[in-house]
Formats: structure tokens, sequence, C-alpha cells
């Protein structure tokens, strides 16, 4: 590798732990599913349940690791939660078969959508993008990768996240509107999927608010489980 001047500093790769190997899995890209479930397409009122599926980013430094203060983001007072089973793609592609979309899965693991919530439903309002609600500093929390050679293909399964030790979501990975081979199959035909990319697959209805303080844990069956802790109002510099 040749090392060459740049005027400002490099950021730093973003890894996640691999469960069970000394090596980390490097994220490239951070993608969405919303509205995925349901009950939570229900919950949110806003939606045509036949919807096929849309996608949304999130910057690749948005990611936080097991066990982290989150800093309760400046410019919301609706600051929600969204438990979601990550999938981390291992084998690049574009159009994906749903058929072979498995064979390019690296891994799992737990995720969160944290959501801006009032800002998420005022640019839906007004036809805005999603950006200001859902792809801000720390709003991508992520719990270790689990290689699918060891959890099998994830197709169903509990997937739950409490606050504060009380649970708020409780579904079923069976419950997909649109599964993870779709999932993949479909984003492939929109973007070339390299390895390195996770995708948030959506999630479950009990959506709710946190505040500082709360403590949030979640589960999916195979993949143990992970948590964050909400920390104070985020300090805008002067
Ligand atoms: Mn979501």
């Amino acid at each position: 590798m040749s090392a060459r001047h740049t005027a400002t500093t490099a950021a730093e790769p973003v890894t996640l732990p691999i469960i069970g190997d000394d090596a980390r899995f490097h994220v490239r890209r951070v993608y969405c599913v919303g509205r995925n479930y349901l009950d939570h397409i229900r919950e949110m009122k806003e939606a045509d349940e036949r919807d096929p599926p849309f996608f949304f980013q999130k910057p690749t430094d948005a990611i936080v690791q097991n066990g982290a203060v989150v800093p309760y983001p400046a410019g919301t007072g609706d600051f929600q939660f969204e438990v979601e089973l990550v999938a981390a793609i291992g084998r690049g592609g574009t159009n994906i078969s749903i058929e072979s979309a498995e064979s390019h899965i690296f891994g799992y693991a737990i995720g969160l959508d944290l959501t801006r919530r009032d800002l998420q439903r005022d640019a839906a309002k007004r036809g805005l993008p999603w950006e200001m609600g859902k792809s801000f500093d720390h709003s991508a929390p992520c719990g270790p990768v689990h290689r699918m050679e060891k959890t099998g293909a994830i197709r169903t399964g509990t997937i739950s996240l409490s606050v504060n030790g009380a649970v708020k979501q409780k579904g079923d990975i069976g419950q997909m509107i649109w599964n993870v081979p779709e999932i993949i199959a479909q984003l492939s035909n929109q973007y070339e999927l390299c390895p390195g990319d996770v995708i948030l697959t959506g999630t479950p209805a009990g959506v709710g608010p946190v505040v500082p303080g709360d403590v949030i844990d979640c589960a999916i069956e195979k993949l143990g489980t992970f948590g964050i802790r909400i920390g104070p109002k985020a300090q805008r510099q002067a």
C-alpha cells in the first residue's frame, strides 16, 4: 500500500467483532429496509401493506458497538428504538436471485434503527427525504456478527427489545413481509452489493421513545443479546 498525504485525517475503518474469531467484520455500507412487519406498518398507519420494500442508508460511522452509550441526539423530542435482524454480506453481486441470496450472507447480527420519529414524520408529511429522521450520528447500533456457518440461515425465531427490563417489542423473524433473501435480491437490483455491506431488515411492532438513562436490551434467537444505554442530550458546540 502506498501512503499518500492527505490534507485531512482519514476516518478509522468501522468494524464489528465476529463471534469466535479474532478477525473483525469491516463494514462498508449500512442499508435499511422500511416497513417490513405487518403489525409495525399498522401501528404507523402510513403505508399500503402491499407496498414493495423500500430502502434507505445510514452513514457507516453511525455504527455503535455493543454496550456503548448513545448520546440523546439533537433536534428531537421523540427518539425511538427499532430492533432489527441484520444480514451481513460476505460476497457481493448485482441482480442476485432469491434462490442464491443466502449464499451471499456472511452472518447475522442484532441491530437498532434509532429514529428521530418527530423529524421522520415531519419529513414524510412534507414529502422530504427521511435523512434527518433516520441517518444521524450514532443512529445504527449493531452487535457482533455471528457467522452463518454457525447459525444456519435465519428464517424464523423470536426478536425482542426491552427498555429498563420491560418488554416493548416482541415478534418473529418469520413475520417479515419481505424475507431476507427477497430483500437481498431486490436491493441488489438497485445497488451493487459488496462484502461488508450490512442490511437492517425492518422492525416488528412496539416501537417507542426513550429518554436519557434508559437501557435498551435486544435479543434474537441464535444471536444472543445486545444492548446500549441512552446518554445525556448531545451538547452542541457553541
Ligand atoms: Mn427500521
